[in-house]
């Protein structure tokens, strides 16, 4: 509730306290995640005064006449142009995921890896170096490795968590570093405030993918990050029903990026733009159950005799338990642990005889899901270099889904006694 404003007679008077409230909540300032989530980065009044964003799907935008197009070039004015460079559902959701995050910025493409690939080619040039912690997404090293070398571009991996590792790697070349956190599927965390404070020192830029954490148990940029992404194909999105990536933090470090977005041209329809928007609306409410559910098995799985190892940060057994409980409101959804005396195909087979968990890749829908890493994602790797990324045999992945506990336990305990 909001007191009536005085009246003010003289000058420029100031914006009344509701205008203030609706600016603040608009950027996500002073309210809890559950309220960012549903309200941040929306207009109070829209279209037909409708409470939910239009759809706009138009892929260019027209200009009254010669002069309109005159003052949008030389004033810089907020309003469409072509598609290739935004659309209005696209602007929303950019807010509303910059508010979540706690950035000035948020750049949209349209999956993780445009996002990824988007944001170093934008900062890196050829004879300059990029430094990865090495348990990463395998996609993102394939395209450092096989593709940015091509430009010239260094690439050096350094073995996760190990800071002084990662500070001898930099060299006066090095103009980046990257980290995921947590990591998939060893679920490592990464102590953000280190990461970025060794970026401070040298002067490189930070970038840390919290895919698996989302905004909702962890935002790395007030850690003193520069730059954080998110593959919003997953928890952001929600629903296993869109892909897309964004990358947030400051303006200027950018607005390079959003100049090169306009060229690559990995952009989201405004439909695309609108389930994202949609599905971001319950990620606080989902993203309980998701931690939830993941805590549950975890314990249940540590406890169980077919188990020999379970990955989670949640778990006083993890590595990195002390930094997870210190930075993360929750631990996420993703469970990876190691069956019992099980050689490859003894674990393909607990995979098979789940029926709630279904067997696909990606993670962060409403639904859950299971895999063998080593045969999703691995299969065509060698034996040595499954062991270089710890990819074990008998390893199981889990993405757990917003099910109830007691079901997904019940499944997995069903398949474990195959
Ligand atoms: C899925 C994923 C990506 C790639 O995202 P896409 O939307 O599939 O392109 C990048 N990083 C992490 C950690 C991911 O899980």
């Amino acid at each position: 509730m909001t007191s009536p404003e005085p009246h003010r007679s003289s000058g420029s008077s100031p914006p009344p306290p509701s205008a203030a409230f609706d600016a603040a909540l608009r950027s996500g300032r002073g309210v809890g995640p559950s309220t960012a989530a549903v309200h941040a980065g929306e207009a109070r009044q829209k279209l037909a005064d409708a409470i939910t964003d239009p759809i706009v799907s138009a892929s260019t935008y027209t200009f009254s006449d010669t002069r309109a197009i005159l003052d949008f070039i030389e004033q810089d004015l907020p309003r469409e142009e072509y598609g290739r460079y935004g659309n209005p559902g696209e602007r929303v959701v950019e807010a509303k995921l910059a508010a979540l995050d706690g950035g000035e910025m948020a750049v949209l493409f349209s999956t993780g890896m445009a996002a990824l690939v988007g944001v170093l080619m934008a900062h890196l040039s050829a004879g300059e170096e990029v430094v990865f912690f090495d348990q990463c997404y395998h996609r993102s090293r394939e395209f450092c490795r096989r593709h940015l070398t091509r430009f010239g571009v260094g690439f050096r991996e350094v073995k996760t968590g190990d800071y002084d590792a990662m500070e001898a790697a930099i060299s006066p070349r090095t103009k980046m570093v990257v980290s995921e956190s947590p990591t998939n599927p060893h679920l490592s965390i990464v102590d953000c405030g280190r990461f970025a404070d060794i970026g401070r020192r040298h002067g490189v830029l930070t970038l840390i993918d919290a895919t698996l954490c989302t905004p909702y148990n962890h935002r790395p940029l007030a850690d003193g990050v520069d730059l954080v992404l998110h593959s919003a194909t997953k928890y952001l999105g929600g629903h296993n029903d869109l892909l897309a990536g964004v990358v947030i933090g400051s303006r200027e470090k950018l607005e390079p990026v959003r100049n090169l977005r306009g060229i690559m041209g990995g952009i989201n329809s405004p439909h695309n733009c609108y389930l994202l928007e949609r599905g971001l609306k319950t990620l606080a409410l989902r993203m309980e159950r998701h931690n939830a559910n993941g805590l549950a098995v975890a314990r249940f799985l540590e406890a169980h005799p077919r188990v020999e190892r379970v990955y989670y940060p949640g778990l006083e057994s993890h590595p990195y338990h002390t930094v997870a409980t210190e930075s993360m409101r929750g631990y996420g959804g993703l469970v990876t642990f190691l069956v019992k005396d099980a050689d490859w195909q003894q674990t393909s087979r607990v995979v098979d005889a789940a029926r709630i968990l279904r067997i696909g890749p990606s993670l962060g829908g409403v639904e859950s899901l299971i895999e063998q890493p080593l045969v999703m994602s691995y299969w065509n790797y060698s034996p040595a270099e499954r062991q270089t990324f710890g990819i074990g045999d008998n390893m199981i992945r889990l993405a757990l889904g917003i099910e109830d506990t007691a079901d997904l336990i019940a499944d997995l305990g069903r398949a474990l006694e195959r």
